[in-house]
């Protein structure tokens, strides 16, 4: 059976984390798609077209992983794109309890999509990108946490104030 793997995610932006992820997901799968949710309500600093764009140069690498932008339910995104497969990433046990019950509502919402669960690097497990984006706008170095392409565009987003 092939499988398609949809990893979803506001990716605000791409870090070290997410691609330690992706990686494993592109051995194990035969696609892998990183929908990127457009999700306003997080007001994200960077827009979905960026977003995307960071993505796919960070994942040029990788011949079967593509990039979408999406702003429906994920569970129609899923079945539009053909996927079987949720991914998603989990660090710690703070993420479980919400990561729990989002794969609760989505087995509720599509009974034939299954969730699953990559667990990154131990050296990629604390990073987050709400906490990257504090350390880059407050001066400090990233260049440990996210790509060369993201750390440039953090820095010259947080440089023009
Ligand atoms: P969301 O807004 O949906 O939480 P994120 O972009 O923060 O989107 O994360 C997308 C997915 O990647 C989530 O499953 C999240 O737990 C996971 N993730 C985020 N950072 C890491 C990391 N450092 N290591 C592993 N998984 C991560």
């Amino acid at each position: 059976m092939n499988i398609t793997a949809i990893y979803p995610g506001t990716f605000d932006p791409v870090t070290n984390g997410h691609i330690d992820i992706i990686a494993r997901a592109a051995k194990l799968y035969h696609k892998v798609i990183v929908a990127v949710a457009v999700n306003s309500n997080k007001a994200p600093l960077f827009n979905i077209q960026q977003r995307v764009e960071l993505l796919q140069q960070v994942t040029i690498i990788f011949d079967n992983v593509s990039i979408i932008g999406f702003d429906n339910l994920l569970v129609d995104c899923a079945k539009q794109q053909g996927a079987n497969v949720i991914l998603r990433g989990l660090r710690a046990i703070s993420d479980f309890e919400y990561e729990f019950q989002l794969a609760g509502m989505n087995r509720r919402l599509s009974p034939e999509l299954e969730t699953m669960f990559l667990t990154p690097a131990e050296q990629y497990e604390f990073i987050s990108s709400s906490m990257i984006k504090e350390i880059a706008r407050l001066g400090g170095d990233v260049s440990d946490f996210v790509p060369r392409n993201v750390q440039h565009h953090l820095i010259e987003k947080f440089n023009r104030g």
